[in-house]
């Protein structure tokens, strides 16, 4: 297994169950992957390192097989914007909309309110981000709400964007404030790392930290799953994918810092995306200092941590490349965020591991060959 994250773990975890012997290497000095938690130091506060993390999901195996590994409190992510000198209540539902246009309509009135005075009905066939906000939310909870995060979290205008980023109608006419609709949500108690660490506590599973992988190392292996960046495996030798990097800049705190644990910052002149306060993370925990991340978006270079794919045009046809270079690859799975270009949630990820694992040993059960991808990237 090459990245001791969740690809990598679930599929390790899978193998070893059913008497294979497994080593998991990663470049970084912790197990977790980009889920990664860890204690900070000054505060005692269970920190998400690599930017924050809920988890929520509709698929009840995957809950089971997170519940066997750790304990998840219930939580519920609920998060606020400071938009224009105040403060209001996302996604944007009746609420953020009674308090915008400084009215108290009940759904039905909001939402012929929105339809009839808002919407921009003229845009038949919304191409763009910009026009699909225009066309269904109107100008002003566009510009409020939508425009300037936008801008800062992808580095452009949403008029280049594509319209499929935006949900059709991005706004409830209810007062659910609720980030997301899955039947199960929560946070485990002592963290993710603390979860994926029992994922491989296995006598099967060694795990080698500060390991980069090298190709010539996958001559000691039956078989590889690689859970690094497809185009890392080629050495980026067709060019590189493209990826939104995150810098976070930290601060502590004596007290409570806002009242929440995630406050964007939706107006463009503000530089950074949002401001997470880690402790709101852990409600049942008490303590008196506070440690919160500034976060701000950009283009990835080369030595950046990759979190965001762009996967836009140009990105689409090199992938298509590096898909055929990874088909013609003998005994290499490629799997993952990473391993093939997806954002993908954790859920996911869990789901699509445990499948991973399922077909690679249904092929060594019928002596078929392992194929390069169980998900493909395109
Ligand atoms: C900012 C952000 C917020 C997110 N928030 C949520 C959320 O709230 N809820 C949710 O469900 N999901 C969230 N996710 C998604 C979640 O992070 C992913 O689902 C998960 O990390 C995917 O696990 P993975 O094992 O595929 O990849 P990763 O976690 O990236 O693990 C890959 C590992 O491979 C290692 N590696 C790479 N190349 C090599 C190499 N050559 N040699 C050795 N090791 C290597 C890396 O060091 C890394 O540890 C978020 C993602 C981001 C970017």
């Amino acid at each position: 297994m090459v990245g001791a994250g969740l690809s990598g773990a679930v599929i390790g975890r899978e193998l070893a169950d059913r008497g294979h012997e497994v080593t998991v290497v990663d470049s970084r000095a912790h197990t977790g992957g980009n889920c990664h938690t860890e204690r900070d130091a000054e505060t005692g506060v269970m920190v998400h390192v690599y930017g924050p993390h809920i988890f929520h999901t509709d698929d009840e195996e995957v809950w089971n097989y997170v519940n066997a590994y750790e304990t998840f409190l219930p939580y519920k992510n609920r998060v606020k914007t400071t938009s224009n000198g105040q403060v209001y209540s996302l996604p944007v539902n009746l609420h953020t909309i009674n308090q915008f246009f400084g009215k108290t309509m009940r759904p039905d009135e909001a939402r012929a309110f929105i339809v009839e005075q808002q919407a921009d009905t003229s845009i038949e066939d919304p191409q763009t981000f910009e026009e699909q906000a225009l066309r269904f939310v109107g100008k002003d909870l566009y510009e409020a709400f939508f425009k300037g995060y936008t801008i800062k979290q992808w580095g452009c205008h949403p008029s280049e964007l594509p319209a499929s980023i935006l949900k059709r109608l991005p706004v409830r006419f209810n007062y659910d404030d609720n980030y997301f609709f899955h039947k199960f949500q929560g946070m485990p108690e002592n963290g993710y790392t603390a979860m994926i660490d029992r994922i491989l506590d296995h006598p099967a599973i060694t795990v080698k930290l500060g390991t980069s992988f090298a190709s010539d190392m996958a001559r000691e292996y039956d078989h590889v799953f690689y859970s690094g960046p497809l185009d890392g495996y080629f050495n980026y030798s067709i060019g590189r994918l493209g990826y939104r990097t995150l810098d976070f800049e930290r601060f502590s705190y004596a007290g409570d810092y806002q009242g929440c644990a995630v406050m964007n910052y939706a107006d463009e002149d503000v530089p950074y995306t949002r401001i997470t306060e880690h402790k709101h993370f852990a409600p049942w925990e008490s303590h008196d200092k506070s440690v919160c991340y500034r976060e701000f978006s950009r283009f990835a270079e080369a030595d950046d941590i990759p979190y965001y794919p762009i996967r836009q045009v140009r990105e689409k046809a090199l992938l298509g490349k590096y898909v055929e270079l990874a088909e013609q690859t003998r005994g290499v799975t490629f799997v993952g965020r990473l391993g093939t270009y997806r954002y993908l949630d954790m859920d996911v990820t869990i789901r699509e591991a445990l499948d991973a694992a399922r077909g690679f040993l249904a092929c060594r059960a019928d002596n078929r060959p392992v194929p390069a991808f169980f998900q493909k990237p395109l």
